[in-house]
């Protein structure tokens, strides 16, 4: 219930880091972790995932119907989370606000679903010029950092050379 309450009072969590408190609903946090169990439990987890999208699937099906009839030229996704409730306001404050808090976020809950199977290395989206002016940053990249860090794959880049 915290998190559905924290979504209907417009969803802005605590901005400033307050270590041992939930960044959603202030109630004491696990140890070492940005969120209380509850709020933990509420996340929008993507629990049945299609292993070749990452989309929502029925409990029992490894492929949705779009990778069924016509597949991506990639081969796996892993997207532990959905892009829904307060992960889409995480996402949007960081994209948007550049919120560091809301990396962080971000960052320590990747890390509580990682992959099954680490690929070869990061990849962070290039952004081109312009979205790089306006965000301030490429916040992909702060990700991959963060989570190179924590799982030692290498990171690559790659350059944009279209809009
Ligand atoms: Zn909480
Ligand atoms: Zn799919």
């Amino acid at each position: 219930m915290a998190l559905k309450q924290w979504l209907q009072r417009g969803g802005h969590w605590i901005k400033q880091a307050m270590p041992g408190y939930c960044a959603f609903c202030l109630a004491p946090a696990l140890a070492g972790r940005g969120w209380c169990a509850t709020c933990l439990d509420e996340l929008p987890w993507n629990l049945h995932a299609c292993r070749q999208c990452g989309d929502p699937v029925s409990h029992g099906e490894s492929l949705c119907g779009y990778c069924l009839i016509d597949p991506p030229a990639f081969s796996t996704t892993q997207a532990g989370l959905l892009y829904q409730g307060a992960i889409k306001q995480l996402v949007h404050d960081f994209k948007f606000h550049a919120s560091p808090r809301a990396g962080m976020l971000l960052a320590e809950l990747m890390l509580l679903t990682p992959p099954d199977k680490l690929g070869d290395a990061f990849l962070p989206v290039p952004m081109t010029p312009m979205h790089a002016r306006f965000r301030g940053f490429n916040q992909s990249h702060w990700l991959a950092e963060r989570l190179n860090r924590q799982l030692g794959t290498p990171m690559v880049s790659a350059r944009r050379i279209k809009n």
